[in-house]
């Protein structure tokens, strides 16, 4: 699963709890970022095999730490903890509760795509529905997926029509990075390389979910000081 990860970004936002939607975009992919940097230490390992599976090239084969269902779960809880001590003055329980269900969420849609090779604890039990085997209909589902997140974000955020207009094109050039991942064919990158691509990829995504809100909760709270006076 790529894209489709922030599609739970995008549905958890709302005006109510007010998490930063970069917040989200670091969350639903929090597991990946310690997988990365693992891999880039050499303490989890991944082979990068051209047609692995029709819509992936990753045979993650050992991933405890970041990707077994023990891990995630203690991973989740750690970024809760985190968004509420960070936050603390301002994040409510439930907003937290709301963050680490966004961490906990990478292993669920993982398991949908990934093959056979998510423990669930350690490097034992192996689980995983293997949608990457079926290139269109795991393509057909980031994509489903990503648009639903950001048709529930629109109505739940109070946001300029420019702004919306923005998400909508992000979303779009999401989808766009999606159909270069699973379709362009490309020559396999080193395990190295891979992991590196996703730090500077999914951290470019966060940036730009951060510059999405850049300044909206300021206007919209002049906007009510000033309607008010
Ligand atoms: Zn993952």
């Amino acid at each position: 699963m790529f894209v489709g990860h922030y599609s739970v970004a995008f549905a958890i936002k709302s005006d109510k709890n007010r998490i930063p939607l970069w917040v989200l975009f670091t969350a639903v992919q929090f597991l990946d970022y310690i997988w990365a940097t693992l891999v880039l230490l050499g303490i989890e390992k991944l082979r990068v095999i051209k047609g692995f599976t029709a819509g992936s090239m990753l045979d993650s084969y050992y991933h405890p730490y970041s990707h077994s269902l023990i891990a995630a779960i203690v991973w989740s809880g750690i970024a809760a903890m985190i968004y509420k001590s960070v936050w603390r003055a301002k994040a409510s329980k439930a907003a937290a509760l709301l963050v680490g269900l966004a961490v906990f969420s990478h292993w669920i849609l993982d398991f949908i795509a990934h093959p056979r090779d998510l423990a669930i604890y350690d490097n034992t039990w192996k689980v995983g529905l293997g949608f990457w085997n079926y290139r269109g209909l795991e393509f057909g589902l980031e994509v489903a997926l990503l648009a639903g997140g950001i048709v529930s974000y629109l109505p739940r955020n109070t946001i300029s029509a420019a702004r919306k207009t923005a998400v909508i094109a992000f979303g779009l050039a999401l989808i766009i990075v999606q159909i270069g991942d699973t379709f362009v064919p490309r020559a396999p990158l080193s395990d190295k390389a891979t992991a590196m691509g996703v730090w500077i990829f999914y951290t470019l995504f966060v940036v730009v979910a951060y510059l999405l809100e850049m300044g909206a909760h300021a206007r919209i709270l002049n906007h009510k000081q000033w309607s008010q006076s």
